[in-house]
């Protein structure tokens, strides 16, 4: 059954665990890896994804996504494996948006030859571009929206509805998100997976994952996942709870933050470009509007050229510059230094990824310091 209240409220409650002996306010934690002893069947065990901890938070995440179930593992990349694997055998095909998550790129690329498993990427984000790549043994369309670095977004009704024709399982990395902004399964989506490291984690000192879905595809991917291993350590799973009871405040606020700063950008003339779905010039402001309820805390905007955009990040004093993204604090980097570094700069520059581009995750410090922050840099350019 769907949980009726508010965003905010599932944040700190939905999935409680109520502290019977000692009437605390929050969750217990119980590491135990051992339980008595009933049968096989009701065996707890940390790695068949079981345990009181794990179930609870489960439970917040599946009512974040509007989804029946969730289970969490114990990092992005083994949440995307385990959902796939659970679903596909030698001989089957996947079909991939081309621009996901390097970590999921490098896994389709590196693995999926080892085991037979036939693949195509799309770079593109029309529907009928992925209709055109079906096959009879097609068995899965994999998408990220908005994407990285660009922020481009996919009709996820039209994926769904393509996905439902053709009896594919359709499955989104919904991290850059966060079930703050959209709810995937709200449009047909099949699976929503996330890299719990970025908001849903939230303070960049947590590695996890978690998916969300019905209860038929939980039960199918708990098959597989208990050979997998991958499970989330109680301890983790305890934090990431914590960490979960703000994730609505924090996105809302890094919301705020990121058009404001979107908007100031625009305004600077060493900017040539700025990418951010909140923004009326973004190609797909519109289709946002339709299916996200906050337009994200992940922006990027383009230099002149590398050397500029280096030189820029050296100048910043309270934006860090870092890799990962979706943490309190503001965080920046160069896509053809980091995500994108081992394609070459013609196929960079063919997606649309320019050497001046930086990637910015916004925090939740107050916009007036972030972009004086940003002005003082520009001054030094
Ligand atoms: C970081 C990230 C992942 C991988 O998650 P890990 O927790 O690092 O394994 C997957 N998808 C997206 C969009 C990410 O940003």
């Amino acid at each position: 059954m769907k949980n009726k209240n508010g965003v905010s409220t599932k944040c700190v409650h939905s999935g409680d665990l109520i502290d019977d002996r000692f009437k605390g306010a929050t969750s217990p934690l119980f590491p135990s890896t051992a339980y008595d002893f009933i049968d096989v069947e009701d065996d707890k065990y940390p790695r068949y994804f079981n345990t009181p901890n794990q179930i609870a938070l489960s439970k917040k995440i599946a009512d974040l996504e509007n989804c029946d179930s969730a289970l969490l593992f114990s990092s992005g990349i083994a949440a995307i494996y385990t959902s796939l694997f659970s679903f596909i055998k030698s001989g089957d095909h996947v079909i991939f948006q081309s621009s996901i998550y390097g970590g999921t790129l490098n896994l389709v690329i590196k693995e999926f030859k080892k085991f037979n498993i036939e693949y195509s990427l799309v770079d593109s984000f029309f529907v009928d571009d992925y209709r055109d790549q079906i096959k009879d043994n097609t068995k899965i369309i994999f998408v990220e929206s908005p994407s990285n670095p660009l922020l481009k977004v996919i009709d996820l009704k039209a994926i769904s509805n393509l996905s439902s024709k053709h009896n594919l399982i359709s499955i989104i990395d919904n991290t850059f998100s966060s079930p703050i902004n959209q709810n995937p399964a709200d449009f047909g989506i099949d699976i929503v997976l996330h890299s719990a490291t970025k908001y849903l984690g939230g303070h960049s000192d947590i590695l996890a994952g978690a998916l969300a879905s019905s209860k038929a595809n939980i039960n199918k991917i708990v098959e597989s996942s208990i050979n997998y291993g991958g499970n989330l350590s109680e301890y983790t799973v305890w934090l990431l709870e914590r960490s979960i009871k703000t994730l609505s405040l924090r996105v809302n606020k890094q919301n705020q933050n990121a058009i404001r700063i979107a908007e100031y950008l625009s305004t600077v003339n060493k900017v040539k470009s700025v990418f951010y779905p909140g923004l009326k010039s973004h190609p797909d402001h519109e289709l946002s509007k339709k299916q996200m309820s906050g337009f994200g805390g992940m922006l990027s905007f383009e230099l002149t050229d590398l050397n500029t955009a280096i030189l820029f990040t050296r100048k910043l004093k309270l934006v860090k510059s870092a890799m990962s993204l979706g943490g309190v604090e503001s965080t920046l980097c160069s896509p053809s230094l980091t995500s994108h570094s081992k394609i070459s700069k013609a196929e960079r520059e063919n997606l649309g990824i320019f050497d001046g581009l930086l990637r910015f995750s916004v925090g939740i410090e107050d916009y007036e310091d972030i972009i004086a922050d940003l002005n003082q840099a520009f001054e030094k350019i």
